[in-house]
Order: structure tokens, then C-alpha cells, then sequence
């Protein structure tokens, strides 16, 4: 096929008859900071803000892809069509074509209604902060219902993906340190809807009254939303349902508190200041060794004018 034939356009249209070669490619072009990435992201908008986006966190080992596997049968029982991000802000590898991928798509690989995909989400901006909400547009422009996106709980990262999900669900486990860990990650403060997994061990119910205990310390205001602590056993299947009914319930909710707009909104205006700073940086970068930037540094360095009047001439150069 000839390259002009792949024009964002065709390529999104494509991606919306649920070609999933279509949504891969749009995604790496994402992911590689492709020359047309602005091309791809005028022709997905006018198709986005209908998915439901949930971010599911945790530390390594609770039970995040058994669990995300789990999610997807029960959406699927249900009719619907759910999108995967699996997002490792630690890992070097990505890209749809890799055997990890189709690993995990498991019991779902022959299933038109599920894409699963992994991304490093590293790009010179670093972190979920860029290419992640990227993705999440493809999928959502793509017609899924219900877009996961899966991160491993290390540090920044689950402060990020509570940022760009409508949902967050925080899931933890007996045996990986109690509840106060949890606290300290800053976990209670992210959360929706909260999912002590391996519930067949021992010191899952401890986990989660300790975990109830804390959420009701912490509880907000008046006609808040009461975050749920659900128990599951992700490898059969146990107590998955609920976890299903708890995300629509939060969605309703937060669609009738007005909070999925101000959510949403939020997250638009991160995107907004990623990119505008990213273009900024490259601008400065772009001009060479003799930029404004080299000059300003000179003089600063030679206590010609002080920084914050340099960095004026800057944003104004
Ligand atoms: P992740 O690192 O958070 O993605 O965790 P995984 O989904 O890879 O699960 C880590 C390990 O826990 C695997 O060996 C799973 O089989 C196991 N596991 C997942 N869910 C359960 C569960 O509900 N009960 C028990 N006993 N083990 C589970």
C-alpha cells in the first residue's frame, strides 16, 4: 500500500471501522513523535470524549494484568468493546507487534471487541505525561467503550494515571506490605474505587479494613463519592462483576456531580501545558549552538542581567 493512501484521515477512519492494524500504526506514530502526529491528533478529535478511560494502579506483583485480563472478560460479558493501554514507564520496550503483547491478549487474541497494547511511554518528555493521553484518543476515537489503562505503581507514574482516567482504580494485595504502605504512596488520595486482589490469602480482609479504616479518615466532604474496597480474586474471576458495576457507578456519578467535565478538563489543560513547553524547549533547541538562549547564558553567567529578566527575553524572543 502506498503511503499517501495512509493519510491520518484514512487511517483514523479505518481505526473507527475497528481496523486494528489502523489503531497500531496510529499508535506508533505517537509513540515515535512521528513529523504527523499533529496531523493524527486533529483528525481523532472530533471522535473523542465518548470512552469511559479507567487507569488501574498498583504496585508490581498485585495482580495488575491478571486482574486488567479479568476486567476485560466481565466488560466483554457485558457487551462492551474495551481498548488495553498496559503503560511500564520503566521499560525500554513497546510497540503492538511484540510477543509480550500477544501473550497477554490470551483468551481475548481472536476478539474484535478487545485491543490490547503496550507502551513505554517514554518520549523525551519522559513519564505517562505526553504519549499516554495520545493512545487513550486513538482507542477512545476507535469506538471502545471502556479504555484501560494499566500502569506499575512506581512513584510518579500512579499520580499521573489518576490524571488522565476518568476512573482510577488502586489495587492492592496481602503479602505486599500493609496498608500504612499505601498511605505513604499516596495512594488514598488517588483512588475511586479501591480492590484488595488475591482475596484467597491470607490478611486480604486485614488489608482491606485497614484500608477502609484509613479511606474513611480521609473521607471528603458532603455528597462526596464513597470509594469502595472490593475484594477479588483476579485469577477466577471472584468478585470482578462488582468491580465492573462499581466503575459505572462512579462514571454515572461522575457524570451528575460534574466532575467527569472538570476531571477532563484538567487533564486537557496538562496536555495543553506538556505540549506548549515541549514546543518551547524544541524551539531553543532547534536554533543551534547560537541561539538566543547560548547569548542570554553568557550574559547571566557574566553578571550582565539576572536570570528572570533573561528568561523574559526568552519567551518573548
Ligand atoms: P502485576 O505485576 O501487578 O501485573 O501482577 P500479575 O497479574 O502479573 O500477578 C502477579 C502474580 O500473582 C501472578 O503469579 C498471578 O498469577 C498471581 N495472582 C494474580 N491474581 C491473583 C489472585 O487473585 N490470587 C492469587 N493467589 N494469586 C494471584
Amino acid at each position: 500500500m502506498s503511503r499517501r493512501a495512509e493519510s491520518a484521515t484514512d487511517l483514523v477512519a479505518r481505526a473507527r471501522d475497528g481496523e486494528s492494524r489502523a489503531i497500531a500504526r496510529l499508535i506508533s506514530l505517537i509513540e515515535d513523535e512521528s513529523p504527523r502526529l499533529r496531523e493524527v491528533t486533529a483528525a481523532l478529535a472530533p471522535h473523542t470524549g465518548r470512552a469511559h478511560v479507567v487507569g488501574l494502579t498498583g504496585a508490581p506483583g498485585v495482580g495488575k494484568s491478571t486482574s486488567t485480563n479479568a476486567l476485560v472478560a466481565a466488560l466483554r460479558a457485558d457487551g462492551r468493546r474495551v481498548g488495553v493501554l498496559a503503560v511500564d514507564p520503566s521499560s525500554p520496550f513497546s510497540g503492538g507487534a511484540l510477543l509480550g503483547d500477544r501473550i497477554r491478549m490470551g483468551e481475548h487474541a481472536l476478539d474484535e471487541g478487545v485491543y490490547i497494547r503496550s507502551m513505554a511511554a517514554r518520549g523525551h518528555l519522559g513519564g505517562l505525561s505526553w504519549s499516554t493521553p495520545q493512545a487513550v484518543r486513538v482507542l477512545d476515537a476507535a469506538g471502545f467503550d471502556v479504555v484501560l489503562v494499566e500502569t506499575v505503581g512506581v512513584g510518579q507514574s500512579e499520580v499521573e494515571v489518576a490524571g488522565l482516567a476518568d476512573t482510577t482504580v488502586v489495587l492492592l494485595a496481602p503479602g505486599l506490605g500493609d496498608g500504612i504502605q499505601a498511605a505513604k504512596a499516596g495512594i488514598l488520595e488517588i483512588g475511586d474505587v479501591y480492590v484488595v486482589n488475591k482475596a484467597d490469602r491470607d490478611g486480604a480482609a486485614q488489608v482491606a479494613r485497614d484500608l477502609r479504616s484509613a479511606l474513611a479518615l480521609a473521607e471528603r466532604e458532603e455528597g462526596a463519592w464513597r470509594r469502595p474496597v472490593l475484594k477479588t480474586v483476579a485469577q477466577t474471576g471472584d468478585g470482578v462483576e462488582a468491580v465492573v458495576t462499581a466503575l459505572g457507578e462512579h462514571h454515572t456519578w461522575s457524570i451528575e456531580s460534574g466532575e467527569l467535565g472538570r476531571r477532563r478538563e484538567r487533564r486537557a489543560r496538562a496536555e495543553i501545558e506538556a505540549i506548549a513547553v515541549a514546543a518551547l524547549r524544541s524551539r531553543w533547541a532547534d536554533l543551534g549552538g547560537h541561539t538566543e538562549l547560548a547569548t542570554l547564558a553568557a550574559a547571566v553567567a557574566a553578571g550582565e542581567i539576572d536570570p528572570y529578566a533573561a528568561a523574559d527575553r526568552l519567551i518573548h524572543s
